[in-house]
């Protein structure tokens, strides 16, 4: 997730085994060349990626196999300088990546590194290469330049290619337990108090979520669903404007926001529960009253199958739109 700044963060304490392993390996010069993050979303796999790039690119490790943050390599890496970094990402949230970038990408890793330590590429999410696109970068991955290593993440490793995932060596991270979430959390400035099991399991998006940047996306998004609920404003102009927000974090919301509302709908349509018992605010919560939970279950699983919309070609305005106007038959069935 995009809104919290990861890297003052204290290393998680779960990824503590799998960062010995790669310590180990870093130190012996024995690490693969592609190496695959993967691991269920939230979990600060990023955060492992960065670690082992920084490592790998330091001149003066300390004695966890840690990239020491001072010498000349990680003074260019932090400011985002190091000429021997590059990123294979999709040109938009959310969009594939495509055969021309991976040639791009590819030619990139291929120059003389201005270190000794050779280049790195990142590509991410892995997932998001397409046929095509993964096609072109086997070559690379199998006969990478000399000393370069390439470090893939993805949150979904059955969606990549096997041929793809057979080329890297696979560092799979785990979610924390929840004494370990609980404590990390608080470490890092967030009151874990009334966090329910699931955001224990995913403690990085908790953190975005928590976020100053994050409330105010999600004010901005609420309002404008109960005001297209309300007809206050049309489904497509609201569309146009949810299209260009962050693609990911925009469709965890919604997902929020979906069993919410479905659980406020089955709940008596003359109590709101508002901001005290619920999740919603309490402008969406009086909205969920006036649905009819039998047309809105449908609903829901439209939101399960946008998130996957959300990382094809398909139009994602339009997906955002057609899911707007879906959910205003919803409320006029009850009506009628
Ligand atoms: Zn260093």
């Amino acid at each position: 997730m995009s809104t919290v700044d990861t890297t003052a963060l204290d290393m998680p304490p779960w990824h503590t085994p799998a960062w010995a392993h790669m310590a180990h390996a870093i130190a012996a010069d024995r690490v693969a060349h592609g190496l695959l993050v993967c691991g269920p979303p939230g979990i600060g796999k990023r955060v492992f990626a960065d670690r082992i790039v920084a490592a790998l690119l330091c001149r003066e490790r300390d004695a966890q196999g840690d990239a020491c943050g001072r010498c000349a390599a990680c003074r260019q890496r932090i400011a985002g300088t190091h000429p021997d970094i590059s990123r294979l990402v999709p040109e938009e949230p959310g969009k594939l990546i495509k055969v021309d970038q991976v040639r791009a990408f590819s030619q990139r890793l291929h120059l003389t590194p201005q270190y000794d330590s050779g280049r790195i590429g990142w590509i991410d999410p892995a997932e998001d290469l397409s046929p095509s696109a993964a096609n072109s970068l086997l070559k690379t991955l199998e006969e990478p330049p000399p000393a370069c290593h390439i470090v893939l993440v993805t949150d979904r490793v059955s969606a990549l290619m096997p041929t793809v995932r057979s080329r890297c060596q696979l560092w799979r991270l785990t979610p924390p337990t929840p004494t370990q979430a609980t404590e990390w959390l608080t470490a890092n400035g967030m009151d874990p108090a009334g966090l329910d099991a699931d955001s224990l399991r995913t403690p990085f998006a908790a953190l975005a979520r928590d976020s100053q940047d994050y409330s105010a996306l999600v004010d901005g998004w609420d309002r404008t669903l109960s005001d297209v609920i309300r007809n206050r404003e049309d489904a497509a102009s609201a569309a146009e404007r949810l299209a260009r927000e962050p693609a990911d974090l925009l469709t965890d919301w919604l997902y929020r926001r979906a069993s919410a509302l479905l659980a406020q709908s089955l709940a008596a349509a003359d109590e709101p529960q508002g901001e005290a018992g619920s999740v919603l605010p309490a402008h969406l919560a009086r909205v969920a009253t006036r649905m009819d939970p039998y047309a809105f279950e449908p609903w829901c699983a439209g939101v399960v199958e946008s998130a996957r919309l959300a990382r094809s070609n398909a139009d994602w305005q339009l997906v955002l739109e057609s899911l707007l106007l879906d959910l205003k038959r919803c409320l006029k069935r009850k009506s009628s």
